[in-house]
């Protein structure tokens, strides 16, 4: 097993028991105990996000942020809020661009927050900034609309 893989844990929203969800795994997380989706937001880096991000079968909201970035603050809660709602639908993974600086390049994040979200391994949208929650969230929610897993 990818020694990258790592593994944290995530209360289910359904009957609050805690379960291990993986970095990278096949198809969403599902509570052990009840079956319900279960909300999927981890930590990605260099060695990391093509398990996580390009190889998902779900789609993957990936936030560019670093610990110094006011408005990246601002993001968090709602895409926080989105692994919750949309759990089963969209994975959100997490990149600390100081700690990923070879990622950010090659995905040319010239300033963050940047939220950019992969379909089927491939990049298809992005936004830079920091945009409203409802704008951030109705931009996620088009996407999705679009791009359900049948
Ligand atoms: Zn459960």
């Amino acid at each position: 097993m990818d020694t990258n893989n790592r593994v944290s844990t995530v209360d289910c929203p359904g009957c609050g028991r805690a379960n291990r969800v993986r970095t990278a795994a096949s198809g969403a997380p599902h509570c052990g105990a009840c079956g319900k989706p279960l909300p999927w937001l981890v930590d990605a880096d260099e060695s990391s996000f093509h398990a996580a991000v390009e190889q998902s079968s779900v789609p993957v909201l990936v936030d560019f942020w670093a610990p110094w970035c006011g408005p990246c603050r601002i993001v968090e809660p709602v895409v926080e809020e989105l692994s919750r709602e949309r759990a089963g639908h969209l994975k959100v993974v997490k990149v600390n661009s100081d700690v990923a600086p070879e990622l950010a390049q090659r995905f040319n994040v010239r300033g963050i927050p940047t939220l950019i979200l992969f379909a089927k391994g491939q990049a298809v949208d992005r936004v830079t900034g920091a945009p409203s929650p409802a704008t951030l969230r109705g931009w996620v929610e088009r996407h999705l609309a679009t791009r359900q897993p049948t």
